[in-house]
């Protein structure tokens, strides 16, 4: 479990909707100005489609270079957690400008529905181990939230990404005025 000399929260960071905005419409692609588009092919992707006996194409993801340096500019410490897992330090972070980060490891039936919470709810609590956390996803709902207040000792936001237009200066504010309230 990583630790943090000066104690900063976590920012538990998902790829797809906060870095990928991958619902963006097409008319809405002037939005996507500072994007750049990628097509990749994660080996977690080439295994999972290879169980199913079905050959894996690439996948198309559009990512801000600006993205690493205004996360890196928040008083967080990041933390991958996403169904990307290993593959985002080797395919995500340098495309956007993160150093290597932190992975969460999800259990191996990790999306099957849990109760109407996230699948990947109970797994983050118990990795943050009480520690003070925001966590960035497009699937976060209220029950999330629920289920995070009654079973997490430490500050907790869960917030929020739309996955038709990805992070936003308006998210990079919040995060930044959490993290001062909750010190
Ligand atoms: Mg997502």
């Amino acid at each position: 479990m990583p630790t943090s000399p000066k104690g900063k929260p976590l920012l538990l960071l998902d790829v797809d909707g906060p870095l990928n905005p991958f619902a963006a419409k097409r008319f809405r692609r002037p939005r996507l100005r500072e994007y750049a588009t990628h097509r990749v092919l994660p080996d977690g992707w080439v295994a999972s489609r290879a169980a199913r006996g079905i050959r894996a194409t690439p996948l198309r993801v559009r990512l801000n270079p600006q993205h690493g340096a205004a996360l890196l500019g928040l008083p967080f410490d990041l933390v991958w957690a996403t169904a990307w897992t290993h593959d985002a330090n080797a395919m995500i972070s340098p495309r956007v400008g993160l150093p290597e980060l932190p992975v969460i490891e999800w259990p191996a039936a990790m999306e099957a529905a849990q109760d109407g919470i996230h699948w990947k709810t109970r797994h983050l609590v118990a990795w943050a181990a009480g520690r003070p956390f925001a966590w960035v996803d497009d699937g976060i709902q209220d029950s999330d939230r629920a289920w995070v207040g009654e079973n997490h000792i430490g500050a907790a936001l869960l917030h929020h990404v739309d996955p038709r237009i990805g992070l936003t200066e308006q998210d990079f504010t919040i995060l930044r005025d959490w993290a001062a309230a909750a010190e």
